[in-house]
C-alpha cells in the first residue's frame, strides 16, 4: 500500500484538527440561526424520487468539508423545530445544555454495553438513572434503569420483567402454550401493541381498558377485566399505566390500579403483574411535587397554582410503579435518544439476567456494572446520560420548574379561551399537562351540546358524521389559509383516547413544548378559529 497516501487520509479523518472542525461547525451554527429567522417549516423541498437512484459514494477520499457538503442539504432541509410556532406534537427543541453533553458524548463516543468500553460515561448513567429515579419515586432505596432508544423500548422492558416473573423461563422456553395477556388504557400508547408483537405475546391478547372522560382507565372495567382473565385461567403479564397520554395528556389512577391488582392476586393466588407505569410524556410533572405552593418562590398565578396542586396529587401515584418510562427527549427537553427505563427496585434485574454462558463478548462481565448482560441491545449510547445531567445540572430543578409550569399554564391558557367560543368545545379540559384537544365546528353550532349528546348515546350515526366530518374540514381550512410568519401549527388526530360508547372521537391539537411560545400566539391562534 502507499503508506505515504494512507498516512495523509488517516491525518484528515483521525486527528483531530480543532481549527477544521470548530470552522465547519461554525458554518453550520450559522446556517441554523439564519433558518430561525425564517417562518417553520420545510426550508428545501424533498427529493424522494431519486434518493435511491443515486446513492453514490465518493471515489476518493476527500476532506471535513466533503463530510459537510454530503449532509448540508438534508441539514438545511430538517427544521430543528425552534419556533414557537410549532405546537403540532410532543416534540420540542432540544435545549443547549443538553448539545453541550451530548457533544461532549460524541467526542469520546462511550459504548455503555460494559464498564471496560465506557468508563466514567458508564458511571454517568447510573448517576442519571438515580437522579430520575429520585425525582419520580421520591424516596426509592435501590433503584435501577438503563438509557434506551425510546419510549417503545423501555415499555418494551416493562413488559419483559413482567413476563419473567409471572411465566418464569421465558426467556429460555417461550411462552409455552400458555393462556396470557397484558393490560393497558384504550387511551395508551401504540407502542404497547408493539411490544405485545415483538414480544410474542401476540397484540391480540394485550386488552386496553376503556377510559373515562378524563382519559384515565376506568377502575370498574380493570377490575371486571381481570376478574374475566384470573378465572379463566389466563396469566396476566402487565399492567401499563400511562402517567400523560401523547394526545390528551390523561393520567391514569395508578393507586388505584395498585389496589385492585393486590386485591385479585390476593383471592387467586397468582405472581403479581408488573405494574410499569408509561410516563413517556408525563414524567416531567414530577419536578412540580415539590413545589411550595404557599410560598410560591417562582410567582405562579393563583390560576397556575390550582392546576399544580392537581398535579401534585396525581404525580404521587407514580410512587407505587414498579417501573417506569421516561423519555427525557420530551419534556426534558434533551437530544433524542435519552428515554430512560427505570426500575423501583434494583432486585427485579433478575428477571432479565442472562448468564455470561450467553453473552461470551463480555466473558468477564460483571452484572453490578455491566449492563450489557440485562439490556435488550448491545452496543448503547452516551447520549442520554450526558444529555440528562447536563440539561439537570444546567437548567436546575428551578428552571425545570418554570419549564414545566408554563407549558401548563400555556395550555390552561387555550383551554379558557377555547371555552368562550360556542363552535368550540375543549376535549379535555380536566387533565392537566402540556396538551390541548378540541372541536372547532361552524359557527352558529354548540360544540358542548353536541358532544353531551354525543357522550349520552343519543347523537345518530348520521349527524355524528356530519359533525365529524366538519371538525376535520375545517382544519384543513385553517391549513390551507395559515400565515406560516404568524400562525401556529398544529396537528390532528382521528381518536384522542377517550371513545365513549366505542365511538372514535376526532381532534384537533395542540402541545406546548416550545418555551418561547407565549400568549400573542395563543390570541392569533383564536384570532384565526374566529376567521374561519
Ligand atoms: C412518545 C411516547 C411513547 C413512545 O416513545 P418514543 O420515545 O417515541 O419511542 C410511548 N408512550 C407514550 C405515552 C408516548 O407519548
Amino acid at each position: 500500500m502507499d503508506r505515504i497516501r494512507y498516512a495523509a487520509f488517516v491525518r484528515t479523518f483521525f486527528e483531530c484538527d480543532p481549527k477544521a472542525i470548530t470552522g465547519i461547525f461554525q458554518e453550520f451554527l450559522d446556517a441554523l440561526r439564519a433558518q430561525e429567522s425564517l417562518p417553520p417549516g420545510n426550508y428545501y423541498s424533498q427529493n424522494y424520487d431519486t434518493a435511491q437512484a443515486n446513492p453514490e459514494i465518493h471515489v476518493l477520499p476527500g476532506n471535513l468539508k466533503d463530510a459537510r457538503d454530503a449532509v448540508f442539504p438534508y441539514f438545511w432541509g430538517t427544521d430543528g423545530w425552534s419556533s414557537p410556532l410549532h405546537l403540532e406534537n410532543v416534540r420540542g427543541p432540544a435545549n443547549y445544555a443538553s448539545l453541550i453533553g451530548t457533544m461532549a458524548c460524541l467526542l469520546k463516543n462511550p459504548n455503555l454495553c460494559t464498564d471496560s468500553y465506557s468508563q466514567r460515561s458508564n458511571e454517568l448513567e447510573v448517576k442519571a438513572v438515580t437522579a430520575l429515579a429520585n425525582l419520580i419515586f421520591y424516596h426509592t432505596h435501590e433503584p435501577w434503569g438503563v438509557f434506551t432508544i425510546g419510549g417503545t423500548i423501555s415499555n418494551l422492558y416493562g413488559a419483559k420483567i413482567g413476563l419473567e416473573k409471572v411465566l418464569p423461563g421465558a426467556m429460555q422456553r417461550g411462552l409455552q402454550g400458555e393462556k396470557i395477556a397484558g393490560i393497558v388504557s384504550e387511551a395508551g400508547h401504540y407502542s404497547n401493541l408493539t411490544l405485545a408483537g415483538w414480544l410474542g405475546i401476540g397484540t391480540q391478547n394485550l386488552h386496553s381498558i376503556p377510559t373515562d372522560r378524563t382519559l384515565a382507565m376506568r377502575l370498574d372495567l380493570l377490575d371486571a377485566k381481570l376478574e374475566e382473565l384470573y378465572s379463566a385461567g389466563t396469566k396476566v403479564l402487565f399492567v401499563v399505566a400511562t402517567f400523560g397520554t401523547t394526545d390528551a395528556s390523561g393520567i391514569d389512577d395508578i393507586a388505584g390500579i395498585r389496589k385492585i391488582i393486590d386485591d385479585k392476586v390476593a383471592k387467586y393466588q397468582v405472581t403479581p403483574p408488573q405494574l410499569h407505569v408509561d410516563a413517556a410524556v408525563g414524567w416531567a410533572l414530577c419536578f412540580l411535587s415539590d413545589y411550595d405552593n404557599a410560598k410560591n418562590p417562582l410567582e405562579f398565578t393563583p390560576e397556575l397554582l390550582k392546576v399544580v396542586e392537581r398535579v401534585q396529587q396525581q404525580t404521587l401515584g407514580i410512587r407505587l410503579a414498579d417501573s417506569v418510562t421516561l423519555d427525557f427527549h420530551k419534556m426534558g427537553r434533551g437530544h433524542y435518544p435519552s428515554s430512560a427505563f427505570i426500575m423501583n427496585r434494583r432486585a427485579d434485574l433478575k428477571y432479565l439476567a442472562r448468564d455470561v454462558a450467553d453473552t461470551p463478548y463480555f466473558a468477564e462481565a460483571d452484572s453490578r456494572r455491566d449492563p450489557a448482560l440485562v439490556t435488550l441491545e448491545c452496543s448503547r449510547p452516551g447520549l442520554g446520560p450526558y444529555a440528562v445531567m447536563a440539561s439537570l445540572n444546567g437548567i436546575g430543578l428551578t428552571g425545570f420548574q418554570m419549564l414545566t409550569a408554563r407549558s401548563l399554564e400555556l395550555a390552561h391558557g387555550l383551554k379558557q379561551r377555547l371555552a368562550k367560543l360556542d363552535y368550540c368545545k375543549v376535549l379535555n379540559a380536566e387533565t392537566c399537562g402540556p396538551s390541548v384537544v378540541w372541536w372547532v365546528l361552524p359557527k352558529g353550532r354548540d360544540a358542548a351540546a353536541i358532544f353531551d349528546k354525543l357522550e349520552r348515546g343519543e347523537l345518530p350515526p348520521e349527524e355524528r358524521q356530519r359533525y365529524f366530518g366538519e371538525v376535520k374540514r375545517l382544519f384543513g381550512k385553517r391549513n390551507y389559509s395559515l400565515d406560516p410568519a404568524i400562525d401556529a401549527r398544529l396537528s390532528y388526530t382521528t381518536n384522542f383516547g377517550y371513545r365513549p360508547h366505542g365511538i372514535e372521537i376526532p381532534a384537533w391539537k395542540a402541545v406546548f413544548f416550545n418555551p418561547k411560545t407565549d400568549e400573542t400566539v395563543l390570541d392569533q391562534l383564536v384570532e384565526s378559529l374566529e376567521s374561519l
